[in-house]
């Protein structure tokens, strides 16, 4: 038999959706892969239903159905600050997934360098090999996150063809500030670099937080892919629905890879969504209400049990810090959590690219039943540890 493609031979399967399987498997409360267990809101529930019985069976157009893009255009121009044209500079894609390697094979040549933050979200590993860029990794330090300026002016000079911007981050919860961002901006136009986002938690920050769209800083527009979905915002992550936005000649070619890649989002799920796109702002402010008492009443049971944790303020990830359980796989003890305690989790070993065995993700974009059951499980976890006699 002829050998499978190189390319694939890099990467594992996602260990974000194997944990799933794995959580499933063993009954757990999934905490690993992000995606909610309560209801979408109302309203796109039944304009779903209703959307049956329309005429929306077949292809949109290829690049986003005209009313999803108007809607969108309207909410993200007021977001933006600048007012988006929704012929020219949006393609509408299935999920964020797309976007970003949409947006990776729209920019970069087999051979080029992007830059990325580690820690990562898993795909962005997976979107470089597929297109056949190298990845530069920049670290982020804990415990703020923050990077070393000359580290990244030092990935700059490697002379990368884009950069890639989680913001807020998956999975270490950083918002980056405006003098950061500007940090990067100032870089990006030095050294001629596009950048590439990843904004899907733009409305899950926590206050003090604010979210700063990087195209909105000045001169960013024009060398920004902004990449975000519907999935996080509106609690539809098996919908499938994202979108890049970016300046209309970088979108002409941005389409042209998307239609290649998938045709098009679902024609339904699109004239559902919209509902949702034309929400007031009274629907981020409860999003964010809700989320914030999700992070505090997590945060203060984990507290109660007494493991070491980040403080998100943004996006819906912990980190835990599992140094003193005594493994030196953090794949084994997610295993061991899952089988033993009935909480699933993501080893971090799968975010960075250093060597880093000793923290787990959790998420808590959960009902707080759930989040509460999840913590009473957690109350176990140090029948884990290692030599002791629990
Ligand atoms: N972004 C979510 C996470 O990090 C879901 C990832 C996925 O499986 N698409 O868990």
């Amino acid at each position: 038999m002829p050998a499978l493609s190189k390319r694939t031979e890099n990467f594992t399967d996602s260990v974000i959706r194997r944990m799933t399987r794995i959580s499933n498997q063993y009954g757990a409360v999934n905490l690993s892969q992000g995606f909610p267990d309560f209801e979408p809101p109302r309203e796109l529930l039944d304009r779903l239903a209703q959307v049956a019985d329309e005429d929306f069976h077949q292809y949109s157009i290829t690049w986003g159905a005209q009313n999803f893009r108007e809607a969108l255009a309207q909410k993200q121009s007021g977001l933006m600050g600048r007012t988006i044209d929704p012929n020219g500079e949006i393609v509408v894609t299935c999920g964020s997934t797309e976007a970003m390697m949409a947006a990776m094979m729209t920019v970069t040549n087999p051979g080029d360098k992007v830059i990325v933050f580690s820690p990562f979200y898993e795909n962005y590993g997976a979107d470089t090999i597929l297109s056949g860029a190298q990845p530069i990794y920049v670290p982020l330090h804990p415990p703020e996150f923050s990077f070393s300026t000359d580290e990244l002016e030092a990935a700059f000079k490697q002379n990368p063809k884009a950069l890639i911007l989680c913001n807020p981050s998956n999975p270490c919860g950083k918002v980056f500030t405006y003098d950061e961002l500007k940090i990067i901006a100032d870089l990006a136009e030095k050294y001629d670099t596009f950048v590439i986002t990843d904004e899907v938690y733009e409305h899950i920050v926590y206050e003090p937080y604010k979210h700063i769209y990087f195209a909105s800083l000045p001169g960013m527009w024009e060398r920004t892919i902004s990449c975000s979905s519907l999935s996080k915002t509106y609690s539809i992550t098996g919908w499938r629905l994202g979108y890049i936005i970016a300046p209309p000649h970088i979108i002409d070619t941005a389409k042209k890879v998307h239609d290649f890649l998938t045709v098009g989002a679902a024609a339904p799920l699109q004239e559902a969504a919209v509902t949702g796109l034309r929400f007031g702002d009274e629907y981020y402010r409860e999003l964010q209400k809700k989320y914030t008492e999700k992070r505090d009443l997590f945060l203060k049971g984990l507290d109660d049990i007494g493991i070491e944790h980040t403080v998100p303020q943004g996006a819906y990830y912990i980190l835990l810090d599992i140094s003193s359980f005594g493994y030196k796989s953090d794949l084994e003890f997610c295993e061991a959590l899952a089988r033993d305690v009935g909480v699933g989790a993501v080893p971090g070993s799968s975010f960075f690219r250093e060597n880093v065995n000793n923290l787990i993700r959790l998420h808590f974009a959960k009902k707080n039943e759930t989040l509460n059951e999840a913590l009473n499980r957690l109350e176990h976890i140090n029948k884990l540890k290692r030599g002791s006699a629990y």
